[in-house]
């Protein structure tokens, strides 16, 4: 089983040991950075395993490494040695590990650890970039046969997450730890397990004094509260949501919450990818049984699907993935989890008679345009992008336009019920203070939507708001397409029963 490593980065051993009690029901074994420590700290670390009372790893990492050593060699290695030193026969006194990189040849050390039971990691370190010769390098690294080979390289790309998942397949008996770094590798940390890896390195993220050991960790507690990290085996049906950007998901928060309490043997986490091609290709490898689709992928992830829903093929966006036997099936949940959400806050049936303007021409747009056609509105288009509008209104026959003041006329003609659709105001995003139709004053009688639901109140939302209209923001809709994305990915309906003991968060 894949064990959870505590990283400790605090300048003190005794601030260190505060927040290894503090944490350690979360962890199995703990890494004393003596980097981190300052100087006459580190002369103090031989007695650390004992007090710690857990399996301790000794590193102390350079700063090319990524770490904070910046003295010689010699000083880096008598440091070392001054942790192996007087070993006891009493091995749970002894450091359990020591950290010593590809490139340091010191057989003294090698032997000392050896002869009092200290396994050695053998490390690589790129903060970098993804070396072409991973397979090669986890093949020849070892010196002696009981090391265990560390891999921890920078993910600049899915592709490079995905080099090191292929690179570790090829070598499923050697006993390693492969770690992609960064935001596009978190997920190969969480799947420590079914990326051949023997050790989930973590810190503790509320500690300010003791910050993140390498970039894309996760934190301690969310590991094992969120992603129930120990639980997490082969057998483990993996879910995700793929997307780019994904840092404000509620979606694992979700799906985990259910898949708990329901005692089922599954975990949801997010893919961040930069390419939907490499992405697909990390869900065949991984096995993966399960995917939400957000931004910017519903559109361009239609190819690789081998069948899909006549919603999808209809609206031309796809927002769920699901293994079949033949393939992955595409379905779309936005659709009805949007009628669905605004429909109950205007208390209606349909969109008979209504007038509605829909602001943005994504993959979100269309299914809000396909259900909006479907339940009987009168519909404007109005996108950044104009040819874009005029695309996706033509098969509805709707009227369309840029977003500029110059619509303003018409949007006074479809003013029942206004929906923004676009990323701009997304906590996060790169407009996140934006209001999309900041040229258009509200009259205060439109109902006014945004599918955007972190923040609750977006700038149009808020503004909106304060001119006397009726305003929902997308936080309904997310659950209400999660619930129909919930009954796709496990073939059971979503048990309703539920729904007031899962906390969405904020995010
Ligand atoms: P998408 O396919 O990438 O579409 C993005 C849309 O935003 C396009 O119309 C784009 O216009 C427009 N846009 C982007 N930047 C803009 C800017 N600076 N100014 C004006 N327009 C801009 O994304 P999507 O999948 O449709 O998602 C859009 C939003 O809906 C996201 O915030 C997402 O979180 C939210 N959403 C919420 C739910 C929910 O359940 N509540 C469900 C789905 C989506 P161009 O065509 O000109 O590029």
């Amino acid at each position: 089983m894949a064990k959870i490593c505590l990283c400790l980065t605090a300048k003190t051993l005794k601030r260190n040991l505060e927040i290894l009690d503090k944490y350690r029901k979360y962890a199995d074994i703990t890494e004393l950075r003596v980097d981190c420590l300052e100087p006459n700290e580190r002369l103090l670390i031989r007695r650390f395993p004992e007090q710690a009372g857990m399996p301790v790893i000794l590193t102390v990492r350079r700063h090319i490494d990524g770490g904070q050593f910046v003295g010689g060699e010699g000083v880096r290695v008598n440091l070392m040695a001054r942790g192996l030193a007087f070993a006891e026969t009493d091995r749970r006194r002894n450091f359990a590990y020591l950290d010593i990189e590809d490139d340091l040849d010191i057989p003294s050390l090698e032997e000392a650890a050896g002869t009092f039971g200290t396994r050695i990691i053998r490390s690589y370190h790129n903060s970098q970039g993804t070396d072409s010769n991973l397979l090669a390098k986890i093949r020849s690294m070892r010196h002696s046969g009981d090391e265990i080979i560390k891999i921890a390289v920078r993910a600049n790309s899915t592709k490079d997450v995905l080099h090191l998942l292929k690179a570790g397949r090829e070598c499923p008996d050697q006993e390693k730890i492969l770690i992609s770094m960064g935001h596009y590798g978190t997920y190969s940390r969480i799947l420590t397990e079914q990326f051949g890896s023997a050790i989930c390195y973590t810190s503790a993220f509320a500690e300010e004094d003791a910050p993140p050991a390498a970039p894309g960790q996760v934190d301690v507690e969310e590991l094992s509260k969120l992603f129930h990290f120990h639980n997490i085996t082969k057998n483990t049906k993996i879910y995700g949501i793929t997307g780019n950007p994904l840092r404000m998901t509620s979606s694992p928060n979700f799906f985990n919450t259910v898949f708990e309490l329901e005692a089922t043997n599954a975990i949801y986490i997010p893919f961040p990818t930069d390419s939907i091609i490499d992405f697909m290709e990390i869900a065949n490898y991984l096995g993966l049984e399960g995917v939400s689709v957000t931004i910017p992928y519903k559109e361009a992830v239609i190819p690789f699907l081998n069948s899909m829903t006549d919603e999808v093929q209809s609206i031309g966006a796809c927002n769920t993935l699901i293994l079949t036997p033949q393939g992955w099936k595409g379905a779309n949940t936005d659709a009805r989890g949007f009628s669905g959400s605004l429909l109950a806050f205007l208390s209606r049936e349909n969109f008979k008679r209504q007038r509605v303007t829909v602001i943005g021409a994504g993959g979100a747009a269309r299914a809000v345009v396909y259900e909006l056609h479907r339940l009987g509105a009168k519909v404007l288009i109005l996108n950044r992008s104009p040819q874009k509008a005029a695309l996706l209104a033509a098969p509805y026959k709707c009227a369309w336009g840029g977003l500029d003041e110059r619509e303003i006329p018409k949007i006074e003609k479809y003013r029942d019920i206004i929906i923004q659709t676009t990323s701009v105001g997304m906590e996060g995003g790169s407009l996140d203070m934006a209001d999309p139709l900041a040229f258009y004053n509200f009259c205060g009688r439109e109902e006014v939507m945004d599918l955007i639901y972190n923040p609750r109140m977006t700038p149009l939302l808020r503004r909106a708001s304060n001119a006397g209209c009726n305003v929902l923001n997308g936080y309904d809709m997310l659950i209400r397409q999660a619930q129909y994305q919930y009954a796709y990915f496990t073939g059971k309906e979503f048990p309703g029963h539920l729904l007031a003991r899962i906390q969405y968060g904020e995010n």
